[in-house]
């Protein structure tokens, strides 16, 4: 995961917020794990890369850093630079 970056995407396009740190919000049968850029808490557990996508935003439980996944595509994380 990496942390969100200002203006990247709508605020209220949905962020899972993780409600117990101890739990991951999403639970999988694929190959990766996703932790929280700030503080390593697990946030959801056994996903595709696939599903974990640009829309899935997840608020740590812990440190309340939002986190996107890795996986963004190219032309999005340009045109966010600036
Ligand atoms: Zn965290």
């Amino acid at each position: 995961m990496r942390r969100i970056r200002e203006g990247e995407v709508p605020f209220d396009a949905g962020t899972a917020v993780q409600e117990d740190a101890g739990k991951p919000v999403f639970r999988g049968n694929g190959a990766n794990d996703y932790v929280c850029v700030e503080c390593g808490n697990l946030l959801a557990e056994a996903m595709d890369p696939e599903y974990m996508g640009k829309r899935v935003r997840i608020r740590c439980g812990r440190c309340r850093t939002v986190n996107v996944a890795a996986e963004v595509p190219v032309e999005m994380s340009r045109r966010a630079r600036r």
